[in-house]
């Protein structure tokens, strides 16, 4: 029998569970690990609350969940409650799936002032994460700075803009809800250093912001390039720059709220009032040499009250695990790290690419680990961390307990919404275990 444990119960962790069943069938034994005590990751933290379609994907983690040879150990901290080397004694293999769950710094002057946040802590605001459940935005001023011109900065301005009615049918946690309803935004600026054929947003996703209730999405002309420039580009990049096309000729509309692209926008600094609250975002216009953005020099200021940065994520590391700085994730080669350590999904190849992206990386990293190992060494796998949690007194969470997890979730949840999360660790793991 093959034992294998995987670190993380997100998208990459549940594909390569699945690919080592399809691999190995019934001669393999994996361990799914999480940190929380509630399963797949990005898709209940990172995925927007009002793309319900899109999280819809963790019933397929589900199926394999439930398998027999598959087993999930939420509430276990893998580097603080177990060890790599622990694991890898245990185990033939062990797989780190740890996503890339921290902000990657701006690095500029007033970063740390107050209403100044990434997007990990922000969107793990609104989606419940009980690391940042406890944010606490303040959203009673009138301008939002959202930097950074991906997929993530879209979530963020839009849930912004939305209104209470608009969240209908989605998962987003009641404090959120209500902090939102709150707002007082009328202008929210999504800052790109670039211009707008260097965008990382995808249509389906840029296109939303031209259905809101509240919010008009405003494009300056002057920062398109000719159309014909277009002709160039690849078929989803060229869709999406007609939405933006489309903002710029937008009729005038009394709609309340205003998201508006600044291209060719840098951010310098932020800046705060004497309490620390920041106030505006120095920002310096670029132009593009090649597709670099390079300064020209010329400053001003957009006025902010709240400002997010979505700027890329990066993975957490792990005591003993050799850790690639500049890429923000671990050091590896093709996913493999050392003999018997592997790594998968973000945590491989940095925060890149779509949910799906994950599965052809989940049976890549299996076919290293059938080339490595072939059938197992005769380590005792789940029975062995078994002994080691009942020593250590671990309060190991199973998946039929996260099934009660999530059955009170459901019981809780307001009208027409899919559930209502625990925010709190400890009230998940009473949830688990009534
Ligand atoms: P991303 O796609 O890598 O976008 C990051 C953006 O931040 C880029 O526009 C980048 O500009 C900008 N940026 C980076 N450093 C900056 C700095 N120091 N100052 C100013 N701007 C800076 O990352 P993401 O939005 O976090 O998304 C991560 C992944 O998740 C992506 O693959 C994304 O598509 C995916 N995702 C998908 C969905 C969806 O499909 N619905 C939703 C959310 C996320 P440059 O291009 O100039 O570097």
């Amino acid at each position: 029998m093959l034992t294998i444990a995987i670190i993380g119960s997100g998208p990459a962790g549940y594909y390569t569970a699945e690919a080592a069943q399809k691999q190995w069938g019934d001669a393999v034994a994996i361990d799914i690990f999480d940190r929380l005590p509630v399963p797949y990751g990005l898709i209940r933290s990172g995925v927007a609350p009002d793309h319900q379609s899109i999280k819809a994907v963790a019933r397929r983690y589900e199926a394999v969940a439930l398998s027999d040879n598959v087993r999930f150990l939420g509430n276990v901290g893998v580097g603080s409650d177990v060890s790599i080397a622990e694991l890898g004694q245990l185990y033939d293999a062990v797989v780190l799936a740890t996503g890339a769950p921290h902000d990657k710094p701006l690095g500029l002057p007033g970063e740390g002032s107050a209403n100044v946040f990434g997007s990990a802590a922000f969107v793990g605001w609104y989606n419940g994460h009980p690391q940042f459940a406890g944010l606490d935005p303040d959203l009673s001023g009138e301008s939002a700075v959202v930097i950074g011109n991906g997929n993530v900065a879209l979530d963020v301005a839009r849930i912004l803009a939305k209104t209470r009615g608009e969240f209908a049918g989605s998962d987003i946690v009641g404090h959120a809800l209500d902090r939102l309803d709150g707002s007082r935004l009328k202008r929210i600026t999504i800052l790109g250093r670039r211009g707008p054929h260097q965008i990382a947003m995808t249509p389906k996703e840029l296109g939303e912001l031209g259905h809101l209730e509240r919010a008009v999405p405003r494009v300056d002309a002057g920062d398109l390039p000719d159309l014909q420039a277009d002709a160039a580009l690849d078929p989803g990049q060229r869709k999406s720059v007609v939405h933006l096309r489309a903002f710029a000729s937008g009729a005038a509309s009394d709609k309340p709220v205003e998201i508006h692209f600044d291209f060719f926008a840098a951010p310098r600094a932020m800046l705060a009032d004497e309490q620390g609250r920041v106030t505006a975002v120095e920002v310096e216009r670029t132009r593009l040499d090649g597709s670099r953005a390079v300064g020209t020099g010329e400053i001003y200021r957009v006025p902010a009250s709240l400002v997010v940065a979505c700027i890329g994520y990066q993975t957490s590391p792990i005591p003993g695990v050799p850790f690639d700085e500049a890429g923000g994730r671990f050091a590896n080669d093709e996913g493999r790290i050392a003999p018997g350590l592997y790594c998968v999904g973000w945590a491989r190849r940095g925060p890149s690419g779509t949910i799906g992206t994950n599965r052809p990386d989940g049976f890549g990293v299996v076919e290293k680990i059938a080339g490595d190992l072939g059938a197992g060494s005769g380590k005792p796998g789940g029975k062995g961390f078994d002994r080691l949690a009942a020593e250590r007194g671990l309060d190991v969470v199973l998946f039929h307990e996260w099934q009660k997890i999530e059955q009170a979730e459901k019981d809780r949840a307001r009208e027409g919404a899919p559930r209502e999360k625990f925010v709190d660790v400890g009230e998940m793991i009473a949830a688990g275990k009534a």
